[in-house]
């Protein structure tokens, strides 16, 4: 080889060499490079992992604080836990009582003492016993007294008894006469809680308790028979006070000694009813009354006594009406008498407790599933003046009366609502009661009675020849149950409000007018101006009280009482004769004018006149239908016949009528509270006397509430020669003091609107506002209670004498307070016998 191709291959190896070594330079640029970065992220690293450790040292520093901590509290818990649960077992130690827990086997684990006291001290009682065996010890050592059981048995029942879900309380009588109570609760991880009670002193008290409770309801028995008995006992001389009255009544008597007699029977019944009240009330508490069982008509039942109470009724102007379920049966069988005693009571009270509306008796019943018995609900509801809520709990409990005793007035012996709720509870009724006070009241009562015979409702039709029946007039109430009542005997019915209606609606000869007695006089105004129809009308009364015994000379074909009996309202239309309203059909025009042959009817009919009619009507059935019904409703024939229609003529000559009873002089009320002008009595009283400086007699007021008493004051005061006032209560008492001062007042303790006792607190106040001197005031109270005459006297009354009064206190009282300058109250050898007699 030449030397340029040495040369070239030299160049050529020095470029090649050349190349290469720039490749090296470039790779170990990158190499440095890729150090560079690495060192670059190692050190980043570097720094993290050097944070991060520092957070973990600060956390592990955290952790320690927590820890030390932590174990700090846990400590802390751990001595609290100890200090509490050596108070729970101190203080389980410090209790009288046992307690123990048994593991969900029923392992003893742990006892106080008082439990372990309970087993004697036996020294195998102590945690690790079974609880089977502790009652096995119990009844084997004779710790408990197993009530003649065998120990394996008593063991076995109370045992048995943890097995249930709930554990039933278990007492144990001891050895020693004491008595501990178990109660025993699963807690939910199923230990036994077991509490063994002391209960010793309350069964001691609960025997102490049973049988005072004993002795008091053998104590109520034996007052209750000694009431019967003394209410019996009194019974009888009242009977003989008051038929001894009667007969003396009969006897030839002015008019004073009648008013006296009048006054002796008046009180004597009035008595009675309390003592026979108080006679049978003690009777059922002392289980002396017995239920009859008899056969009786409910519905006519509940006209008995609506009739019985129907003149207090019609004498404060309330209507009563009866709705009876016209779907009930009427018989059934009980007793009577007693549910007429409930009725009496219920319908009584609702009279008494209202002074303007209605009396609403309802009654509805329903079958039993048999349908042998009848459950019957009646109710009897009034708009008197109801009952405030508060006091209606009480309302059946003997002796509660709304009014209080201080402010009564409304009679009363608060018994009549207990005795009839024991007698409805004896025959496994209910009584019950709601009312709104100002608006009224609903009592009612529950009671099943065997049905005696279901109601023949064929027997419950109209006549086939009547039509329609319209009614004309009476109450909305009593139209609508008497609309009810003959729609049930399938007689088309329209109720209007007057007579003209009825007209107006032109009635048939097949059609009814059934006439409200207060339409009669709307119905002889359009007899006489001759309105057509009228005379043809049928027309049936419907009167309030028996006093229409005779109809025979009137328009009317027949006549009801109110509230209307259902049979007697079939009896009725059925008894109205076809022939006689047929007779209407062919001869309307000559039916005689209505009125007249009564206008000409020179007397009413006296009894025995009617009573003879009636034994005529009994055989001759229709022609005198209204006698039959009248007779049915147990109308009192006896009665004189006070509303004829129309008013008779006046008498020629009317026998001389006895003048009526004169009415005792009581000076009312409403004439006392007058102040100015001085009344025309007391100027007549004080012209009499003389003039204003003549002596003036002494001035006597009496607060009494009683009419009976009052008329007995003025009696026993008549021969004095005072100027006698009364006042009926305490109000008006007060009224009369401001507008004459007397020189003695009489007042009566309770009384209605304002008692005695505020009247004369009152009367005291204006004396001292007035700056005049007391005016002395006795009590007449019937109160004899202790305690009763410290409240008396601290009202600021002077004296108190207890009723009956005497006349000789009062004469002395009225002696003692007679002031100097008024005329003498008695003549000289008068007073002189009195002041001896004193
Ligand atoms: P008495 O009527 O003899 O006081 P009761 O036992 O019959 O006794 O009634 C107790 C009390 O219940 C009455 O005093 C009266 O306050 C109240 N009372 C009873 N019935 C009614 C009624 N229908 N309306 C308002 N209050 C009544």
């Amino acid at each position: 080889m030449d030397l340029s191709e040495r040369l070239a291959a030299e160049r050529r190896a020095r470029l090649a060499a050349e190349r290469l070594l720039e490749q090296m330079k470039s790779d170990l640029y990158e190499a440095n490079e890729g150090l560079a970065r690495h060192a670059r992220a190692l050190s980043a690293e570097i720094q993290t992992t050097q944070k991060e450790v520092v957070v973990a040292r600060n956390e592990a520093a955290d952790l320690l604080g927590q820890y030390e901590r932590a174990k700090r509290s846990l400590e802390t818990a751990e001595s609290a836990t100890t200090i509490a649960e050596r108070r729970l077992w101190d203080s389980l130690e410090g209790i009288r009582d046992g307690f123990a827990v048994f593991n969900p086997d029923n392992t003893l684990v742990a006892a106080n003492r008082a439990f372990l006291a309970i087993f004697d001290g036996l020294e195998m009682v102590r945690p690790g016993i079974a609880l089977g065996v502790l009652f096995a010890l119990l009844a084997e050592e004779g710790i408990v007294d197993t009530g003649g059981m065998t120990h394996a048995d008593w063991q076995a029942l109370m045992v048995a008894r943890l097995a249930s879900p709930r554990i039933e309380p278990a007492v144990l009588k001891m050895w020693n006469g004491a008595y501990i109570k178990l109660l025993e609760r699963r807690t939910r991880d199923g230990d036994l809680v077991t509490l063994a009670l002391n209960i010793t002193d309350q069964i001691e008290r609960e025997q102490a308790l049973e049988e005072a409770t004993t002795r008091a309801e053998a104590a109520n028995r034996a007052k209750s028979a000694f009431l019967a008995n003394m209410s019996h006992e009194i019974r009888t001389p009242m009977n003989g006070i008051i038929g001894m009255a009667d007969l003396l009544a009969d006897s030839d008597l002015n008019d004073e000694q009648q008013l006296f007699v009048e006054t002796i029977r008046s009180s004597g019944e009035a008595l009675l009813v309390i003592i026979n009240d108080v006679l049978d009330y003690s009777k059922i508490e002392a289980d002396k009354v017995s239920l009859k069982t008899q056969d009786f008509d409910l519905e006519a039942c509940i006209h008995d006594v609506v009739r019985l109470l129907s003149h207090s009724a019609a004498e404060k102007g309330l209507q009563i009406t009866v709705d009876y379920d016209l779907f009930m049966p009427t018989q059934f069988l009980g007793d009577a008498g007693r549910i007429r005693q409930v009725l009496t009571n219920l319908v009584g009270n609702a009279i008494k407790f209202t002074d303007d509306g209605r009396v609403s008796i309802n009654v509805v019943g329903h079958p039993t599933a048999e349908g042998e018995t009848f459950h019957i609900h009646v109710t009897v509801q009034d708009t008197g003046i109801g009952i405030p809520k508060d006091k209606l709990e009480d309302i059946f409990r003997e002796f509660h009366q709304v009014e209080n005793e201080n402010d009564r007035a409304h009679d009363g012996t608060g018994l009549g609502l207990a005795i009839s709720a024991r007698l409805v509870r004896m025959m496994d009724g209910e009584v019950w009661v709601e009312s709104v006070e100002g608006d009224g009241s609903a009592f009612g009562f529950r009671i099943a009675l065997p049905v005696v015979a279901a109601t023949d409702t064929a027997k419950m039709s109209k006549p086939d020849w009547m039509a329609r029946a319209i009614i004309a007039g009476d109450s909305p109430q009593s139209r609508d149950i008497l609309k009810k009542q003959l729609c049930f005997l399938g007689l088309d019915t329209i109720c209007v409000g007057a007579i003209q209606d009825a007209v107006d609606l032109a009635p048939g000869p097949q059609d009814v007018v059934f006439l409200g007695a207060e339409q009669e006089a709307a119905l002889r105004a359009l007899v006489e101006a001759g309105t057509p129809g009228v005379e043809t009308l049928t027309m049936m009364l419907l009167a309030d009280a028996p006093s229409r015994p005779d109809l025979q000379d009137t328009p009317f074909a027949g006549m009801l009482q109110r509230p209307v009996v259902r049979a007697a309202l079939t009896k009725l239309l059925h008894n109205v004769s076809a022939s006689e309203v047929s007779a209407k059909i062919d001869e309307p025009a000559v039916a005689a004018p209505m009125f007249e042959t009564t206008r000409a009817a020179p007397k009413p009919p006296v009894a025995s006149d009617v009573e003879a009619d009636l034994a005529v009507d009994d055989t001759s059935g229709a022609d005198h239908p209204a006698s039959g019904v009248m007779a049915e409703q147990g109308i009192d024939l006896a009665e004189p016949a006070a509303e004829q229609l129309p008013e008779p003529e006046p008498e020629p000559e009317p026998e001389p009528e006895p003048e009526p009873e004169p009415e005792p002089e009581v000076v009312e009320g409403g004439d006392l509270a007058q102040p100015e002008p001085l009344p025309v009595s007391d100027l007549a009283r004080f012209e009499e006397a003389g003039g204003p400086n003549a002596p003036r007699q002494m001035r006597v007021l009496v607060a009494e509430d009683n009419r009976t008493n009052r008329l007995v004051i003025e009696k026993m005061l008549k021969t004095l020669n005072i100027d006698l006032s009364f006042a009926e209560n305490g109000q008006e008492a007060v009224d009369h003091f401001q507008w004459q001062r007397p020189d003695i007042l009489f007042t009566d303790i309770s009384m209605p609107k304002m008692d005695g006792k505020e009247a004369a607190r009152r009367i005291r106040a204006f004396e001292a506002d007035g700056q005049v001197d007391p005016c002395p005031i006795v009590a007449i109270t019937a109160h004899a209670m202790e305690g009763d005459a410290e409240a008396i006297l601290a009202a600021g009354i002077d004296h108190y004498m207890t009723k009956p009064v005497k006349k000789a206190d009062l004469i002395e009282y009225i002696l003692d307070s007679c002031p100097e300058a008024v005329l003498p109250v008695m003549d000289a050898p008068s007073q002189a016998a009195t002041a001896s007699a004193l």
